[in-house]
């Protein structure tokens, strides 16, 4: 019987990598919600859209088609915007449009129209509260702020792209506090989540935790 599993937590704790690899395993599907709100953050930035321009916003929103491939890329109206997406300009930009009502709103039923079917695995920061409250397997994972900058400049580094440690760790900090704080649907542990902590795991451990944890519920 397949499932609907939903990997919330904070930036660069692994969510997409673990979700993608699980995914691999169990021939399931994976849906990246940070990469909707990365288009959206791209879309608007390409446009220089006024966020707080209510009407603009609105329609806006109506022209931005989004497509994640079984592959991994992802599409903003057609053009593979993969790569341009994954900036740290994009990810604090994406941290903040995510504060806003009607993004979310507007995301938020594209991701539950998406996964209306079993067999899917979303990571994002509400998918366990808001998206799909009632997935039959929640996890809540988490890592040092230290290990995620750590895992972040690996993964530039590897990119070709270098980046400063501590400057890192300061914005991955800054998008969390953002991300835990807004008013709608801000960052938290759903309560019946379970917390993984992989400040001491390494990929494969935490795929091998959460694959008992489908096992059981499968
Ligand atoms: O997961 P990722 O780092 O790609 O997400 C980028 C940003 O999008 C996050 O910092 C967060 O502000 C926002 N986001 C969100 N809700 C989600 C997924 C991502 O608010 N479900």
């Amino acid at each position: 019987m397949a499932i609907n599993i939903a990997i919330d937590g904070p930036s660069a704790s692994g969510k997409s990598t673990v979700a993608k690899q699980l995914c691999q395993k169990l021939g399931y599907v994976h849906l990246d919600t940070g990469a909707m709100y990365r288009c959206v953050a791209l879309y608007f930035l390409r446009t220089g859209l006024d966020i707080n321009d209510e009407d603009k916003l609105k329609k806006a929103l109506k022209d931005i088609k989004i497509d994640l491939t079984g592959d991994g890329k992802v599409y903003l109206n057609g053009q593979d915007v993969s790569q341009e997406i994954r900036t740290d300009r994009i990810s604090q930009q994406a941290s903040i449009v995510s504060a806003n009502r009607f993004v979310r709103e507007h995301l938020v039923t594209m991701q539950q129209k998406m996964a209306e079917k079993k067999g899917f695995i979303m990571d994002g920061r509400d998918i366990g509260t808001v998206v799909l409250p009632e997935a039959e397997l929640k996890i809540y994972l988490t890592a040092s702020s230290k290990a995620r900058a750590m895992r972040r400049y690996l993964e530039n580094k590897e990119r070709g792209i270098e980046s400063n440690l501590v400057q890192l760790q300061n914005e991955i900090a800054e998008r969390d506090y953002r991300d835990m704080h807004r008013k709608i649907s801000p960052l938290k542990k759903a309560d019946d989540a379970i917390l993984i902590d992989s400040s001491n795991l390494n990929k494969d451990e935490v795929v091998a935790e959460i694959m008992k944890l489908i096992t059981e519920k499968i």
